[in-house]
């Protein structure tokens, strides 16, 4: 039970006890997975599409956009509202809890799977980013095999320079799969990965659920981080409770600071040690 003053001093809902051995998993791991979804670019300004917000991925817009029959039926439409929307996804900067991210590259190996079509995480500079659903900026066609990038909102207006049929973004339509080489790349990282950070996102979608059950089935820790309690993921070992933005910058720098320390206690002929004897 908590105590008034054990939960003064907790961090983001976390007793403190709790919060050393999350910053422990970090010091022994040497692979991190971070799941993401929509919570994490929300601080950038970007909707959440199906919690608060401007609630644009709902009601018969969904149907008119996000899948195949409704985009086949009225193109423009459909083409318009990618461009409004690319306008939003263009116009977006990362924010601190990107940069939090970005910073653990440094000493981790990092693995990013997000549901997120924006590519907020690459503009922060983070390494190995691979999209579940897809990204805005990439285009491809209805009729053939064709695809390209997008510069602009706009490119997706013109018709396919291949065959001339109408083009659509690459993203994943309700109905559609996200593509297997990359769900399998994503469970091949889960499963080698020591410690998984969710944030942002309940885990509630199938593939990408799936993909954090396989690190939690290899032995991963799980930290969880949303405002709200993920009833899917009552299996964490870790949650708090807070916004990317808010949560992240601290987390990384009490993780980085306690990497740092451990690297300290090493003795100095450690690393010339481990060069001679490879
Ligand atoms: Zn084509």
């Amino acid at each position: 039970m908590k105590t008034p003053s054990t939960a003064a001093t907790a961090t983001f809902g976390l007793e403190p006890a709790g919060y050393r051995k999350l910053l422990d998993q970090f010091t022994q791991a040497r692979r991190i997975l971070v799941y993401s979804g929509a919570g994490l670019s929300a601080d950038s300004g970007l909707p959440t599409y199906r919690g608060a917000g401007r609630h644009l991925w709902t009601g018969d817009t969904v149907r008119r956009v996000a899948t195949l029959e409704g985009y086949a039926r009225d193109p423009a439409f459909a083409v318009e509202w990618y461009i409004e929307q690319g306008g939003w996804l263009h116009a977006a900067r990362p924010h601190e809890g990107h940069r939090a991210l970005q910073a653990l590259d440094a000493f981790w190996q990092v693995t990013h799977v997000t549901q997120n079509v924006d590519v907020l995480l690459e503009a922060a500079g983070c390494a190995k980013v691979l999209h579940l659903h897809g990204r805005y900026d990439e285009l491809r066609c209805l009729n053939c095999d064709w695809h390209g990038r997008a510069a602009r909102p706009e490119d997706l207006r013109p018709p396919c320079p291949n065959c001339g049929g109408q083009r659509r973004p690459s993203i994943v339509w309700l109905g559609e799969m996200p593509d297997a080489a990359l769900v399998a790349q994503a469970e091949a990282d889960a499963a080698a990965a020591e410690l998984v950070l969710v944030i942002g996102t309940p885990a509630e979608m199938y593939p990408g659920a799936a993909i954090v059950e396989t690190a939690h089935r290899a032995g991963a820790g799980i930290c969880v981080i949303n405002p709200e309690w993920c009833e899917n993921l009552h299996y964490a070992h870790w949650q708090l409770f807070g916004t990317a933005h808010a949560v992240l910058p601290g987390l990384a720098r009490d993780a980085l600071a306690r990497r740092q320390a451990e690297g300290r206690a090493v003795p100095w002929y450690w690393r010339w040690l481990a060069e001679w004897v490879r």
